[in-house]
């Protein structure tokens, strides 16, 4: 079993019902996720031996741990059955969420909320602005247009000089002008 102590479940619940589980993979009795705590950390448990294995400074058995175990029971994963997922769970998880954009836009937009504070060349954060900008033509939630603008305002602010940031309001632009 995967060993965490009753306060660390809490803390793992949390998590998952904060939205902090990005995605979740399972291949066989394995399961690989992504999770948002103070950085990303990539989760990786075995469901039959509860061996597990998590990025972050405690390694294992941890609250992102726990997080994954929640987000399993409540049947939130992506069940896969192609080998490589193991070596590329993302990978696999992109593939499944391009067939949920909805699903596809929310974890876009918490991955950009993250990149804004941490991402110092800017580059990832319009990365996954344009990433948001293409699932978005195919959606209509037009509460997100407005996520966007302020990220945009954001990074605006912060990367003034930047020829990117031209190109990015120039591709909202459209965006908004359908
Ligand atoms: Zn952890």
């Amino acid at each position: 079993m995967v060993d965490v102590d009753e306060k660390t479940l809490k803390k793992g619940e949390r998590y998952y019902k904060a939205g902090k589980v990005l995605w979740v993979v399972k291949y066989g009795d394995r399961l690989f996720s992504k999770v948002l705590g103070t950085y990303p950390y990539y989760v990786e448990i075995n469901t039959s031996t509860g061996e597990n294995r998590c990025t972050c400074p405690l390694g294992g058995d941890c609250k992102h741990v726990a997080a994954v175990m929640k987000a399993h029971e409540n049947g939130f994963y992506f069940e896969t059955f192609e080998e490589h997922a193991e070596l590329f769970p993302e990978a696999v998880a992109m593939e499944f969420l391009a067939e949920v954009p909805e699903l596809a836009l929310n974890v876009t937009i918490k991955e950009l909320r993250f990149a804004l504070n941490t991402d110092e060349s800017g580059s990832e954060v319009a990365r996954l602005f344009r990433r948001a900008v293409l699932l978005l033509r195919s959606l209509d939630r037009p509460e997100v247009l407005h996520v966007l603008e302020e990220v945009l305002e954001e990074y605006r602010h912060v990367f003034k000089d930047y020829r990117l940031t031209e190109r990015l309001e120039e591709e909202f632009r459209k965006l908004r002008n359908g």
